[in-house]
């Protein structure tokens, strides 16, 4: 049984109101709750979104938050965004006012078997995969989370016999208390984010919280190749592994060329790797943890391999764009660490044209030399991390500034030799020169795009 929460009555604070801080108070005030939102941007920024709050009976401090206001509610939901450090947060949780995340509330009252997926990189990946496995089995499925849709706008279409996969962050998992997960995966554990939560000892910890209130009936599944996540191996849930490597005594590991998934000393063959469509060895990962999931909740083995050779990847990750004049251009603008981007140049034989840079976020940029040395022939630096990633580099391969994603688009046009790839796989945030990484990816796609019409407009001409 759940612990359930009564919120008719209840004074609930909402900090921060971006998509998930908005889909909560409403939540909150049809339940009958007395909500109170709090948001540093000024009213006139969110014009539209204020008027439907107050509607909804709402109450709304913009322009920044009042320390009393913190002490006098019930619950406080931070939005993800919002650092639980914040001093009037902080000074709430002293006065022992519970402080949870999205993921806890919503969890409360959402019906059905939950999947929730956590890691340093491949949530949303693995989270779609997932989604698109039970789809495929004709389960009833909806996909949730940090992928897109807060969970909380998700509980009320949930049902008994349904399924919930949900991606979790760090920052999701970081102020949950009750929260459990029927099965609950652990892709990695690399660094990022150590801007925000310090080390990468105490990122680790937040997001082995997604173990924590799982007992026997429960299910977690880990990345076995990964020592940073072996560590963070649960007592109480039944443990899977996935290893690419190595053969694991309960779990999923690839043989040869198949996926089995191992119960109990008896092995099952899920699928076969070239079932799997999607680039690089990180993806296999990706479809081993998926996988073994999907088993885990009674997906028979046709329906994972029909899945997995269906799935076409998710936007913005080595994501490919165009051919021009025989160059391939790919979009991994999600790769925001440099973990992501070692695994985008390791997806590819060789001759990369790589484009890095942009918001630092106190990234080791050093461990990049290795790929860089063996797949690229040169980088093309952007934004305001370039100075310490040229020093950081050493210069493994020649290195040219561009600047802006446009002039190194040029330059990568006019650098690439017919065999070559140009890939965007920048090892940091974006908020410099755009407002996400999915902006940064649609630019890039843009430029590209612009450069295969110009192409092709100029090619008669070549002809005559
Ligand atoms: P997340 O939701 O955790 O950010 P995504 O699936 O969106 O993960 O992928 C983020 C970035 O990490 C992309 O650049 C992708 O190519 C890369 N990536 C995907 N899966 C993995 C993995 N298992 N290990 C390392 N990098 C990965």
């Amino acid at each position: 049984m759940k612990p359930g929460i009564e919120l008719a009555g209840k004074h609930v604070l909402v900090v921060g109101l971006a998509r998930t801080g908005v889909a909560t108070a409403l939540f909150c005030a049809a339940r009958g709750a007395s909500v109170t939102a709090t948001e540093e941007r000024p009213e006139s920024q969110i014009v539209e979104t204020a008027a439907k709050l107050r509607a909804a009976g709402v109450t709304l401090e913009m322009g920044g938050h009042k320390p009393h206001t913190f002490i006098e509610q019930d619950l406080i939901v931070p939005s993800p965004g919002v650092p639980l450090m914040m001093p009037a947060l902080a000074a709430a949780r002293a006065i022992g006012i519970p402080v949870w995340s999205e993921i806890e509330l919503a969890w409360r009252f959402l019906r059905g078997r939950l999947i929730c997926i956590t890691g340093s990189n491949g949530k949303t990946t693995t989270t779609s995969l997932i989604g698109h496995i039970l789809e495929t089995a004709g389960l009833p499925v909806q996909v949730a989370g940090n992928i897109g849709t807060p969970l909380i706008s998700r509980v009320d279409v949930s049902s008994d016999a349904g399924f919930t996969v949900v991606e979790a962050s760090s920052f999701q998992l970081e102020s949950i208390s009750a929260f459990r997960p029927d099965v609950a995966v652990l892709l990695n554990v690399t660094p990022d984010h150590l801007d925000r939560h310090g080390s990468l000892e105490a990122y680790g910890r937040a997001k082995a919280r997604i173990f924590e209130n799982q007992t026997e009936e429960d299910a977690a599944i880990l990345n076995a190749d990964d020592v940073a996540t072996t560590q963070y191996a649960p007592s109480t849930p039944a443990v899977f592994w996935f290893s690419r490597q190595k053969r694991v005594a309960s779990g999923c590991f690839v043989r040869d060329d198949e996926i089995v998934f191992r119960r109990d000393g008896s092995d099952t063959v899920l699928l076969r790797c070239r079932d799997i469509g999607l680039r690089g060895d990180h993806n296999v990962e990706n479809v081993l943890a998926a996988a073994a999931a999907a088993t885990l909740v009674g997906v028979e083995p046709p329906a994972i391999a029909e899945g997995v050779r269906t799935f076409a990847g998710v936007e913005h990750r080595i994501e490919f764009v165009a051919t021009i004049s025989g160059v391939e251009y790919f979009n991994d603008s999600k790769a925001t660490n440099v973990d992501a981007t070692i695994k985008a140049l390791d997806a590819f034989p060789g001759n990369l044209l790589v484009i890095l840079g942009g918001k630092d976020k106190g990234c080791d940029y050093t461990i990049l030399r290795k790929s860089l040395r063996e797949h690229a022939r040169m980088v093309l630096l952007i934004g305001a991390a370039a100075d310490k990633i040229e020093s950081q580099l050493g210069g493994v391969v020649p290195v040219e500034r561009a600047g802006t994603l446009a002039h190194a688009v040029e330059l990568a046009e006019e650098r690439a030799r017919p065999g070559d790839t140009v890939l965007l796989a920048p090892a940091c945030a974006s908020f410099d020169q755009f407002e996400s990484y999915e902006h940064r990816g649609r630019v890039f796609k843009q430029l590209v795009r612009s450069l295969a019409e110009n192409n092709a407009a100029d090619e008669p001409a070549r002809r005559t």
